[in-house]
């Protein structure tokens, strides 16, 4: 079941569906907590689950899931728990504006792939790294 949330809609993207603001943001605000299914393995690994410390991530729910990468990202993940000693279930993943974002927008983030799971980046942006992968490992990918 879809589930929504107040200030976003899943809409037709360029590649798929995406994440848009249905009104404004300021840079700096709370968008929303993200709610999804806490995986306790170590090795688990999706296009869309999130890092929730040693042993534990997160496969986001709707709407959250749509989320697409930008290597420009407006928005941003933020661990309200940043204490290792948390668990996974206890945390608190929250999506936050990085950039005053204007209604229509859509809503990304960077993914931060390492690079062995890097794939081409479509973002489109003026920087665009060409992969969808950190910026710290851009230089491990083969040319
Ligand atoms: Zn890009």
């Amino acid at each position: 079941m879809a589930r929504s949330h107040p200030g976003v809609s899943v809409r037709k993207a360029q590649y798929g569906k995406g994440l848009f603001a249905t009104r404004r943001f300021r840079k700096g605000q709370q968008i929303g907590e993200i709610s999804g299914r806490i995986i306790h393995d170590p090795d688990y690994g999706s296009d869309y689950c999130i890092e929730m410390g040693p042993g534990g991530s997160m496969e986001p729910s709707a709407p959250w899931r749509y989320l697409n990468h930008a290597c420009e990202p407006n928005c941003q993940l933020f661990s309200l728990h940043d204490d290792d000693d948390c668990p996974p279930e206890d945390r608190t993943i929250v999506l936050e504006a990085i950039r005053n974002v204007q209604p229509d927008a859509q809503l990304t983030i960077d993914y931060e792939w390492s690079a062995e799971n890097a794939i081409p980046c479509g973002c489109g942006g003026p920087n665009c790294r060409g992969w969808v992968v950190a910026a710290d490992e851009l230089h491990l990918i083969e040319p």
